[in-house]
């Protein structure tokens, strides 16, 4: 089954490196995109125009990093679903976990932020994950759980939705799950989906992937893509990461 591969870049690159990546990227991996997906959320402000971009070039789908919980109004700061949309991006983040640390992305937030796509037309990617500190103490399968019960609980089960596992300890760390560690996670995650009604849901990986260690991630059945942040910054390793998924 071909893996859905996701680059998260976070608060880096200029516009211009930006847009030389996609051409890189393409040098890499050929006009041809029939065997693989792979998307990509960068800063905001230049998805509109890297939307553009790739709208020539057919290589990639661009992604944003966060969106409002709010709908249009008297929100400074703020990007609606709606304004995702009119921009031509199809999906956005949700409840990545340095946005439930440090910019007050809590359970109801991300909730309201899952609905506001919903309403909006854009394919929440939902991310979950457990700390050191929970999965240490036995309550990784628990957490999780009550992570997804918050975001989707009351929504349709056919809503569509990405679901990304992503152990805070493994993001940006270095540390990965292993393999059985991430399929035990997925596994799980499978059947709390199918018991809201959203069998079949894709479930990503996230935390630490590379060249090095995704194909063994990617042998895993339930794993079924990858959320990557530091290596979807350079286009060779990033290249490497959508050609294990094909
Ligand atoms: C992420 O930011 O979602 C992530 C998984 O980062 P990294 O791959 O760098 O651990």
């Amino acid at each position: 089954m071909r893996k859905l591969v996701v680059g998260n870049w976070k608060s880096h690159k200029s516009l211009a490196e930006a847009q030389e990546f996609v051409d890189v990227l393409d040098a890499h991996l050929g006009a041809d995109a029939a065997g693989w997906e792979a998307w990509i959320a960068p800063p905001a402000p230049y998805l509109a125009l890297l939307a553009r971009q790739s709208a020539r070039s057919g290589t990639l789908r661009w992604v944003a990093q966060n969106v409002s919980a709010h709908a249009a109004g008297a929100h400074t700061g703020e990007f609606t679903a709606e304004m995702l949309v009119s921009c031509g991006i199809h999906a956005a983040l949700v409840g990545h976990s340095e946005r439930r640390e440090r910019f007050g992305d809590v359970d109801d937030v991300v909730r309201s932020k899952v609905v506001r796509c919903l309403e909006a037309g854009v394919l929440p990617i939902l991310c979950c994950g457990e700390t050191r500190v929970e999965r240490e103490a036995g309550q990784a399968f628990a957490r999780v759980e009550a992570q997804i019960h918050h975001a989707l609980s009351g929504l349709a089960g056919s809503d569509p939705v990405v679901v990304a596992y992503e152990p805070v300890w493994a993001i940006g760390t270095g540390l990965t799950a292993s393999a059985a560690q991430a399929e035990d996670m997925h596994a799980h995650l499978e059947s709390v989906l199918a018991a809201l009604g959203a069998a079949g849901t894709q479930i990503l990986y996230g935390g630490s992937v590379n060249p090095g260690n995704v194909r063994e991630l990617f042998e895993e059945p339930h794993v079924h893509g990858a959320l990557v942040g530091g290596a979807s910054l350079d286009p060779a390793s990033f290249a490497q990461l959508v050609r294990a998924g094909a």
